[in-house]
């Protein structure tokens, strides 16, 4: 089948799509990921040497669901691969020194070593070129091809990835419309009246400690808004690290992000220390452990783009030109989390094999946005009626 297909982001979306396509038989499809270490983008993991030791942390996506009967079969093949498990927690929300498991979440997942287990696993069934970072795109609308920065030419562009990036890759690329529905607002509150996409900022801290916090949850949403903090994960528990250190995530609410937000590329000097201790403030705060043992290893990293507030309202869940062979595909057009990423990354390849097979339409291209509900770590989206049994897919 003919079709050369450039997927601009090795995210979760990214991944799915390029995957996809080579399930329906559209082959020749090349996903270009920035990670230098590893593709996943936003599900992405880090390993620290403490103490002599190797320690993974999840650093950006905790953990996810599975509510849409599209997104189990991906979730039974990582499964069966054995890049993910089931995580049974104790997961909930913390209010007031108050632990309270969730009584709606039914399953909850994640990678089995680390979050970036997911990505790797999706990586071994599609082509990527990695780092491989893309900085310009031009459609040739006589060949009807898109040129690709100094990668050749292609017939179809995917973006899977969005903020900044994805604005100026393609302010000048010749897709207007398209262009148009990537303009961003970086915030941690909504604006309905304004009909971009909305992005939060947070502040992620990895930390370990020299004895147990001997917390009875191995994840919670906090949810005292007055807070700096709104995720805390023992990343020990939840990934099974046996050692002498305990390894902790915690992640920064949105307004506590923009309070924060500096340069990712250039964080002045004395913003790290100063995160680092304004978030084990709040979490001594939200723990009632009023005095954390002694701390051995921080890190801190900012996701500037780091969840959408708002998602693009169309039942295409992608979007796609088809006059010019373009599409996007993210968490942005569907929900904020893993699921939502994955279903953007399928409907994307199915408008893809579409149009190969000669009837794809464009999908809507007009501004139309909806708040996406969501935690400040994303949506885990849950359906009661489907309890999902990966063995059994
Ligand atoms: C701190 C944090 C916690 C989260 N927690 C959870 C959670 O617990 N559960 C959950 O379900 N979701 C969570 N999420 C959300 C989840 O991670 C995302 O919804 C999902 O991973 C988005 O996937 P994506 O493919 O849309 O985008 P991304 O993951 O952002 O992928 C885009 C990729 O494109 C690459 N890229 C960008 N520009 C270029 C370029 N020019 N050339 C080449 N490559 C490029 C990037 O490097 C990146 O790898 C969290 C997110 C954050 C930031």
């Amino acid at each position: 089948m003919p079709g050369r297909v450039a997927v601009v982001g090795g995210g979760i979306s990214g991944l799915v799509c390029a995957a996809r396509l080579g399930q329906l038989g559209v082959s020749d499809v090349t996903v270009f990921d920035t990670g230098r270490h590893a593709c996943g983008g936003r599900c992405s993991s880090r390993t620290e040497t403490i103490n002599g030791s190797d320690y993974v942390f999840d650093h950006s996506a905790q953990y996810f669901t599975v509510s849409d009967p599209r997104f189990a079969p991906i979730v039974s093949s990582l499964h069966s691969k054995g890049a993910v498990r089931i995580w049974s927690g104790p997961v909930g929300h913390l209010k007031d020194g108050k632990f309270t498991a969730d009584p709606s979440l039914t399953q909850a997942f994640v990678g089995t070593g680390g979050m970036r287990s997911v990505a790797e696993c999706l990586s071994t069934m599609c082509s990527v070129q990695r780092p491989g970072w893309v900085g310009s795109v031009a459609f040739d609308s006589v060949a009807k091809k898109w040129k690709v920065d100094k990668y050749g030419f292609f017939d179809y562009l995917v973006i899977a990835h969005n903020g900044k990036c994805a604005d100026r890759l393609m302010s000048d690329s010749g897709a207007a419309v398209i262009h148009q529905l990537l303009r961003v607002r970086f915030s941690h509150s909504l604006n309905p009246r304004d009909a971009r996409m909305h992005l939060t900022s947070l502040w992620v801290l990895m930390v370990a400690f020299k004895s147990s916090l001997n917390l009875p949850f191995e994840g919670a949403h906090v949810t005292d808004v007055a807070e700096a903090v709104s995720w805390i994960c023992n990343n020990s528990k939840k990934l099974r690290q046996s050692g002498p250190v305990e390894c902790w995530t915690v992640v920064s609410t949105a307004a506590f992000g923009s309070a924060h937000k500096v340069p990712q590329e250039n964080v002045p000097p004395g913003k790290r220390k100063e995160v680092v201790q304004a978030l084990l403030a709040s979490l001594s705060r939200v723990t009632g452990v009023k005095n954390l043992p002694e701390v051995c290893f921080t890190r801190v990293q900012l996701w500037g783009a780091a969840l959408p507030l708002n998602v693009y309202s169309s039942r295409d869940e992608c979007l796609f030109d088809a006059q010019r062979q373009v599409g996007v595909c993210g968490d942005w057009l569907v929900s904020p989390c893993i699921q939502g990423a994955a279903l953007s990354g399928l409907a994307m390849a199915e408008k893809i094999r579409q149009h190969v097979s000669g009837d794809a339409q464009s999908s809507t291209l007009q501004p139309q946005f909806k708040a996406a509900l969501s935690e400040a770590v994303g949506a885990f989206p849950v359906n009661p009626k489907m309890i999902f049994s990966p063995k059994k897919q």
